[in-house]
């Protein structure tokens, strides 16, 4: 009776909570469409990359035949360095905790067919126009004439100007680049850049810009600083596929980042995705948090599923996990007065289980962040390095708008 209680809650709000709160199940479609009215995300252009592996049979090569896989394991076991013997001990930490999660996902039968039915509901990916150029904003903002471009916002209106479906909207013509641009209405708003069309949620902002502008973000007052910052930088992992999407960046960059002048003055929480590269978790541990005045208190782990349930990868395939991190802590500001009470706030580690999107792409979880935010509620909220944007926050990076293009929508 309560896992139907708890179904009914999925299918309106996209987050399935199993009976132990460290596990969630989070399903990223239902989740973003909360945000929209007049459009719906598309299952098929958000699972696109997931849904063609399966076409293609792909997940052999993830799921390497149990010979492979064996012979993979006792290399390693032969010869682990000292950074893959750490690694692997922060696996075995892990994964009792992932396999828990991993159970009671494959108990929840009425959560696990409805997103078999996911694979249905996408349909085929024939005849669905995803966006090709997928650099087009980054490289549009590197070149000399980044500060001349302009986006077109269509705001509703209530008296009349142009109609566009029954509806008027008036143009408001900004900077795209360098440019603080706002969707201050309640309602989700169309943009155009170039030729190509966007959907900004109802009360959201980016700022597109390099790393080198990120002061710009900076408040005049810690009392107008951010309560949640999260972050997912674009770490070095020298694969061709991800050169592909995205440029990324030398660890000692991410050291710049102002997070404490970001914060607010009663404290923030900051959320920071990495891979599992030992080499990174070092480098947070012993330099990140410490330059950013962030102490690390918990970690979730993402695990990656196939519609049907199943990982992704084998969990102890060495680098190829079927999950990444999240390591939250606080960054204290100057006003906190007892640094104790927050950090009993946040629970200790949990799982948060989701079908992955397109390369990289991060499931939807700012609401499970709110209730941990310190200072006064609501929040106020920026992700860096985003590619999409959420009602109530500000998202900055170089391409804050990649996942908003209208190819990723239908209209409802
Ligand atoms: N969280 C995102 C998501 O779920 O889709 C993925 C972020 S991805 C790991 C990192 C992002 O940082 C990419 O969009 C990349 O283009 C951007 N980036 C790389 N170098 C940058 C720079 N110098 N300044 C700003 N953004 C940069």
């Amino acid at each position: 009776c309560l896992a139907r209680d708890e179904l009914s809650v999925f299918l309106e709000s996209g987050i399935y909570r199993f009976v132990d709160s460290r596990f969630i199940f989070v399903d990223p479609v239902r989740v973003l469409n909360r945000s929209y009215s007049r459009f719906r995300v598309s299952p098929a252009g958000y699972y696109s990359r997931f849904f063609d592996y399966e076409r293609k049979g792909l997940e052999n090569k993830d799921c390497l035949s149990y010979g492979k896989k064996r012979k993979r394991k006792e290399k390693k076991l032969r010869c682990l360095n000292e950074k893959e013997c750490a690694a692997d001990q922060r696996h075995q930490v892990a994964k009792p905790l992932l396999l828990k999660a991993y159970e009671l996902l494959l108990q929840a039968t009425d959560l696990l067919s409805v997103t078999r039915s996911l694979n249905r509901e996408s349909g085929s990916s024939e005849g669905r126009n995803l966006p090709s150029d997928h650099q087009l904003l980054i490289e549009h903002g590197r070149i000399w004439q980044a500060p001349l471009y302009e986006i077109t916002l269509k705001l509703p209106e209530h008296d009349q100007s142009s109609e566009v479906g029954g509806s008027s909207f008036k143009d408001r013509v900004v900077p795209l680049f360098n440019n603080l641009v706002v969707n201050e209405t309640s309602d989700e708003v169309e943009a155009e850049f170039l030729d190509h069309q966007y959907i900004l949620p109802r009360e959201s902002c980016f700022y597109m810009s390099d790393l080198r502008q990120v002061h710009n973000l900076i408040p005049a007052k810690a009392s107008s600083g951010f309560s949640l910052i999260l972050i997912d930088p674009p770490w070095e992992n020298g694969s061709a596929q991800q050169k592909s999407k995205y440029p990324t960046l030398p660890n000692r960059y991410f050291l710049a980042l102002p997070i404490k002048k970001l914060s607010h003055g009663k404290g923030a929480l900051v959320a920071l995705w990495v891979t599992n590269r030992e080499k990174f978790h070092r480098f947070i541990d012993l330099e990140l948090f410490p330059a950013w005045g962030v102490v690390h208190i918990s970690t979730y782990y993402w695990l990656k599923v196939k519609a049907d349930g199943s990982l992704i990868s084998d969990l102890d395939l060495f680098h190829h996990r079927p999950y990444e991190c999240l390591l939250l802590g606080y960054c204290y500001g100057e006003d906190v007065q007892d640094v104790k009470i927050l950090d009993q706030t946040l629970p200790k580690d949990r799982v948060i289980i989701s079908i992955p999107g397109d390369y990289s792409r991060k499931p939807p979880i700012a609401e499970l962040l709110q209730e941990y935010v310190p200072g006064p509620k609501p929040g106020r909220c920026i992700e860096l390095f985003a590619r999409e944007m959420n009602p109530g926050w500000l998202s900055w990076g170089n391409e804050p708008l990649h996942f908003q293009e209208s190819q990723y929508f239908t209209r409802t």
